[in-house]
């Protein structure tokens, strides 16, 4: 077989054998396979697609190019995968909810890179929380405690990381079946049994529209499906940030109101959903009654006495964090512009807003100000009078509050008719009771 041959069949516009799919990974990996050949290929898999069955091979494959965790020894186990957001904290919050109520959720999370956040940074504005874990730490304390978030440990869909990076810098990213298959094949790789995807859509997320966030999320389920997983994905609204914090430890806190019963309505709303989509595929509960026990863990207490239980496990002081976040750091309130509603806050902008303060990177090698980052006063649809607060900006380095301020201004749209308010939960693809 030749690379050379492959390309040109895909080039047709042609469908690719089992057999021709592992050579591509396999030589790829190897480094048998030179980049510009798989990038040639990405290329021509833009334009000519691939079928379900080649993309949930690809998907296979790619998953079986590196380490793979294996779970089988735990019960119920459930993973989540959000497609990146801005104020995206309900891995924070849904974890324990799960693990409270007999699902196992061992998981590996991400840093974040440009406007979206990611769960390991906001775990670690938590003093002595440790991310860095072995694979024998992170298979006990899921059995111990039927929970662990942990940074990626071993490595994981390594012919992925390869192709992605090759896909960044040869316009080959927007593709459904490389993006499904990219997504897939590490969630595969991570071991759970179930598997429901928070597929993000609107101005702060990849995809923009519900329509194509929709074709994204079909592409996902059918890979899982295919490879044996229980799938389920929701489509969620990410035309304005989820909550009203945007930054690390601002959203570790908003994430202990939720576990408390209070904090943000929208952000109940995600987490209430994807809880019982993760509890409705791993228990088998029906989605009604997974919704009563999500409801009531959060009213009664025992999620967030399991989330307190899971941060003390992986070293965490949470005494510390909540006596840090008791002395003020430096803040600025962006004023309105003028009197009507909000009716629109682009969620990109207002992600980058919070990076240029200090909450996120803009390059990998960027260090993070934990406490950095945006308090909402206002959102979408909320009526406001000039001069009154909108949001509040908080940074160590008070010099660049005059660059955030006018980025998050730019996101902000104020008209004088209250705007027609999108649903939270779009779509949902897969996991239907019966
Ligand atoms: N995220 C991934 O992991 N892969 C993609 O291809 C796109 C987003």
């Amino acid at each position: 077989m030749r690379a050379v041959d492959l390309i040109e069949k895909k080039k047709q516009g042609n469908a690719h054998s089992a057999e021709e799919l592992r050579f591509l990974i396999d030589g790829f990996t190897s480094g048998e396979i030179a980049d510009y050949q798989m990038s040639a290929w990405a290329m021509a898999v833009c334009f000519n697609g691939m079928t379900a069955e080649e993309t949930a091979l690809l998907t296979q494959f790619m998953a079986e190019s590196g380490d793979q965790v294996d779970l089988s020894a735990l019960k119920n186990t459930v993973d989540k995968h959000s497609t990146g957001g801005v104020g995206d904290k309900t891995t924070l919050i849904v974890a324990p909810l799960v693990a409270s109520l007999g699902g196992t959720v061992a998981k590996m999370s991400g840093r974040g890179l440009g406007h979206t956040g990611g769960t390991v940074d906001k775990l670690e504005s938590i003093p002595g929380y440790r991310t860095a874990l072995s694979m024998d730490e992170f298979l006990n304390l899921s059995q111990t405690h039927g929970m662990v978030v942990a940074g990626q440990s071993g490595d994981l869909a390594p012919a992925d990381k390869k192709l992605y990076a090759l896909r960044d810098v040869t316009a080959t990213v927007a593709s459904v079946p490389l993006i499904a298959s990219s997504i897939m094949s590490k969630k595969i790789a991570a071991g759970a049994k179930s598997i429901v995807l928070d597929v993000k859509c609107g101005s702060g997320a990849f995809m923009k529209t519900a329509e194509d966030a929709a074709i994204l999320a079909k592409a996902m389920v059918e890979i899982g499906t295919a490879c044996g997983r229980n799938m389920a994905a929701l489509i969620t609204n990410m035309d304005l940030p989820l909550g009203s914090a945007i930054g690390n430890a601002l959203e570790v806190e908003e994430a202990i109101a939720v576990l408390k019963g209070e904090g943000p309505e929208d952000l109940k709303e995600v987490c209430i959903a994807l809880a019982a989509q993760m509890l409705s595929l791993c228990q088998g509960w029906r989605m009604e009654e997974a919704e009563e026990k999500v409801k009531d863990a959060l009213q009664n207490g025992s999620a967030y006495a399991k989330f307190q239980e899971w941060i003390a496990a992986q070293g965490g002081d949470l005494k510390g964090f909540l006596q840090q976040r008791s002395v003020p750091c430096r803040s600025h309130c962006v004023l309105a512009k003028e009197s009507g509603y909000i009716t629109a806050m682009n969620a990109e902008k207002i992600g980058i807003a919070a990076m240029l303060l200090g909450a996120g990177r803009a390059k990998k090698e960027d260090v993070i100000d934990y406490s950095a980052g945006i308090r909402l006063l206002k959102k979408t649809g909320d009526a406001v009078q000039k001069g009154e607060p909108v949001a509040e900006l908080f940074t160590a380095s008070a010099e660049e509050f005059a660059k955030a301020e006018q980025c998050f201004l730019e996101g902000l749209t104020i008209g004088e008719q209250p705007p027609h308010l999108q649903p939270l939960i779009l779509d949902r693809i897969g996991g239907k009771d019966e």
